[in-house]
């Protein structure tokens, strides 16, 4: 019975997902979010809480929303759906919609919603498909419509916001680099930013490439210096107020990274209470 509605709940969050866009878009007279006709049920509880979580990351371009949300996308076993990679893939496929994207993502611009949607109730499809749950989203909402569509048809249990100084955030994207047949993320920036004015300093080593990896490395088109510093200024003007819309909520989590991986990793397991979890499963590996 728990299986069938969960199975019913996750069909309606998708169809919902697109019919909620065209009802904000079409429809002045649409229901107030919390009357919308479906309702995602989150499902609390400590047991039961890590395949269903339905997280959200929030946070500048460069800050690591796409590592610690695929590091606990790993740990948890919840899909981790970054817009970000839906969008790269959709450029990669040289689909109908390619070669406008690349403009838009060329510039460091954000893809219209409809079709940001497109792409994520498709995902989310497939992801229904594969018996997913939960999910932990990176890169949406990125706006307050998002992030108000999104509302109108799942409860986000939590919203965790990663932050860095924005002089850290540019070496950072500066420095990234992807692999292009593993599609791992690496980062040849060496950070070392010395205490100032009461800020703490901090230091972020390299996170190299295996050898394997070396040759095949290549950089974002969007992680150029112009580029990052638009993408940093959209950020601030229109995905800044979403930080907003889910503390108002109780929903956000501040995070304040301390440094690289190794230092920030169980410093966030431990804001979410989850550092008895990683070693129940480092142990049962
Ligand atoms: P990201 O990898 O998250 O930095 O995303 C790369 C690019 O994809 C962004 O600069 C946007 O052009 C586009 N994009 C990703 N997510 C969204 C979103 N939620 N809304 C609009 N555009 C997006």
């Amino acid at each position: 019975m728990a299986a069938v509605s969960r199975v019913a709940t996750r069909a309606s969050f998708v169809s919902s997902l697109a019919r909620r866009y065209l009802s904000s878009e079409l429809n002045s007279h649409a229901p107030p979010h919390n009357s919308a006709p479906f309702r995602v049920v989150p499902t609390r509880g400590k047991d039961q809480m890590n395949s269903h979580v339905r997280w959200v990351f929030l946070g500048c371009p460069g800050v690591g929303k796409g590592t610690y949300a695929s590091r606990l996308s790993s740990l948890l076993g919840v899909p981790h759906i970054a817009t970000g990679d839906l969008v790269r893939e959709e450029l990669a496929s040289s689909g109908p919609l390619s070669s406008q994207l690349s403009e838009i993502v060329k510039q460091g611009q954000l893809v219209s919603d409809e079709i940001i949607i497109n792409l994520l109730s498709k995902r989310l499809v497939a992801g229904e498909a594969n018996g997913d749950l939960g999910f932990i989203l990176d890169g949406f909402p990125r706006t307050i419509k998002q992030a108000e569509i999104l509302e109108g048809v799942t409860d986000i249990d939590l919203v965790i916001n990663l932050r860095l100084p924005e002089n850290v955030l540019l070496e950072k994207c500066l420095g990234r680099r992807i692999c292009n047949q593993c599609g791992g993320n690496f980062n040849v920036a060496s950070i070392d930013i010395k205490a100032d004015n009461g800020s703490p300093g901090i230091v972020m080593a390299p996170l190299l490439p295996p050898t394997d990896c070396i040759t095949k490395l290549i950089t974002r088109s969007d992680d150029t210096e112009a580029v990052v510093k638009e993408r940093l200024r959209i950020y601030n003007e229109l995905s800044r107020p979403v930080e907003e819309f889910y503390r108002n909520r109780g929903k956000l989590l501040e995070f304040n990274l301390p440094g690289g991986i190794p230092e920030s990793w169980p410093k966030l397991l431990h804001a979410l209470n989850l550092d008895d979890y990683e070693d129940k499963h480092s142990a049962a590996g």
